[in-house]
């Protein structure tokens, strides 16, 4: 048996399985019920949301022979022709694809037309608003001169480029985002009949990143459920859509309000490490927020259940000391982030820089002052007990680059120590600081090389070393394929067995 989506299994049979759109539903119900509908409809809102399958449903309806309180019946000739694709008379356009006006002329001589052998002939226009000026035209005059058998449906996700004359003759409906609660429903129904058990907790998660259309919602369920070998559970989801989870997110934050920016930067290391998208991670965070703002501003904590989409009073605890302010604050600079990811060369380093920055906004700013503090009286030790001499020994370079980096962190260059501290440093030749990255460094090499850092390099390198050098960043290459090198190493024991057996001789 072929394998079908499941927005396509579950793709509505008649209103009541509509998730939302109750007052849609509830109007064409009605409307096929008392026999009292119109001959033009425009159904407008964003994909997803079950325009083309309200549609369906309704041509379906008007048809039936034995409607059942306004729904299709499923079972008559009408119905059962429509589910076997053989209904003549309900007939689909695409008008992205369709935007001739030929087509729509076509459709004007043939809707005067008859039905073939339904009550009504129907004509379902999708993405009406492709149409071209001639098109709407053409379409304006059948509207104009209806037909008694004939039923038009136009769904349009912009309804401001239709056409006022258009409009003006269409029943119109605006299809909403289906809220959280409905979109569960329909999903607990679907998994109930597949026989997957489920989690709800996964459940309001697919719900939450479905941006309330069902058909997206169905469709990551499947995506879900195959790479889980059919299992629902939260964190099979948030495996699925690439997600880091509520306690990683907290990690972060916690490391960001706190103002340990090294943990924070470690943290998103790790997480890029796990093939994570930036986007992602910033909607968690900015989701978290969001949770974590609401639990200032609402005291009464089954009204605050009703706003967040998870339980934030697991994590309150790492936040009693951050304050509203602030954390509207860095929901502002992680929202100004996400806006402009698009167009970042770096995205990683945006998302740093947003998590540094954050950092030392408020309360993680008399952290860092405390850690100055610190390192500074440290540097001085230092410096005390080992005046800089003026040909540093091979040997004791590591030692003052590890000053240095203290330096640069001193300094207040976060991101930039952060850089330097991924590399190794080797060896240096004359005025020459080697800085060595593993095989895939090129990320940090190529950042090094941002000319806002150089002044601050340049410095620091005078301060500690007492001259100035020059830093060599470098990305090591990865090893040749495996193939040559056994090769080269079958080639060399050969040789050395060679050797061998002359030995013996
Ligand atoms: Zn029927």
């Amino acid at each position: 048996m072929s394998y079908l989506a499941l927005y396509r299994k579950y793709r509505p049979v008649d209103f009541d399985d509509f998730a939302g759109q109750t007052e849609i539903t509830d109007s064409l119900r009605y409307q096929v019920k008392t026999l009292s509908f119109g001959h033009s409809y425009l159904f407008n809102g964003i994909r997803g949301t079950g325009k083309t399958s309200m549609a369906k449903v309704f041509s379906k309806a008007i048809n039936c022979l034995d409607p059942q309180e306004g729904n299709p019946c499923n079972r008559c000739a009408s119905c059962l022709a429509f589910e076997n694709n053989a209904q003549m008379d309900v007939i689909e356009i695409d008008a992205a694809s369709n935007n001739g006006v030929d087509d729509i002329r076509e459709l004007r001589e043939n809707s005067h037309f008859v039905p073939a052998g339904s009550k009504y002939k129907v004509y379902i226009i999708d993405e009406v608003q492709m149409l071209s000026k001639e098109a709407f035209n053409a379409l304006l005059k059948t509207l104009e001169e209806p037909s008694k058998q004939v039923v038009f449906i136009l769904a349009t996700t912009e309804l401001h480029k239709i056409p006022e004359t258009i409009l003006s003759r269409c029943q119109r409906y605006t299809f909403r985002r289906v809220d959280q609660a409905a979109m569960v429903e329909r999903m607990e129904y679907v998994a109930q009949n597949e026989g997957v058990e489920y989690e709800i907790g996964a459940l309001k998660i697919l719900s939450d990143h479905a941006g309330g259309a069902v058909r997206d919602a169905l469709s990551m369920m499947d995506k879900t459920l195959s790479l889980s070998q059919g299992r629902l559970t939260e964190q099979a989801v948030r495996t699925s859509l690439g997600l880091l989870g509520r306690e990683r997110t907290d990690q972060l934050l916690s490391a960001v309000f706190s103002g340990r920016i090294d943990d924070a930067v470690s943290e998103i290391d790790d997480i890029m490490r796990e093939g994570k998208e930036i986007g992602n991670i910033l909607e968690e965070c900015l989701d978290f927020l969001r949770a974590l703002l609401m639990t200032k501003l609402i005291p009464n904590r089954q009204r605050l259940e009703q706003v967040v989409s998870f339980s934030i009073l697991d994590f309150v605890d790492n936040y009693r000391e951050v304050e509203a302010g602030l954390i509207q604050q860095v929901i502002d600079l992680f929202d100004e982030t996400y806006r402009k990811l698009r167009f970042a060369s770096l995205p990683r380093l945006s998302l740093e820089m947003a998590l540094i920055r954050a950092a030392q906004m408020g309360h993680g700013m008399e952290q860092l002052e405390v850690k100055k503090v610190v390192e500074k009286r440290k540097i001085e030790v230092i410096k005390e007990e080992a005046p800089v001499p003026d040909v540093i020994q091979p040997k004791d370079v590591p030692m003052y680059w590890e000053r240095m980096l203290r330096q640069i962190r001193e300094d207040g260059h976060q991101h930039l120590f952060f850089l330097l501290s991924e590399g190794k440093i080797e060896k240096t030749e004359n005025d020459l600081l080697s800085l060595k990255f593993e095989p895939g460094g090129e990320y940090y090499v190529k950042n090094l090389q941002d000319p806002e850092y150089q002044k601050p390099l340049r410095q620091a390198i005078a301060k500690v070393f007492g001259k100035d050098m020059r830093l060599i960043p470098e990305a090591e290459k990865a090893p040749e394929p495996e193939t040559q090198e056994l090769s080269d190493l079958d080639m060399l024991k050969a040789f050395v067995g060679d050797v061998e057996k002359l030995k013996i001789k």
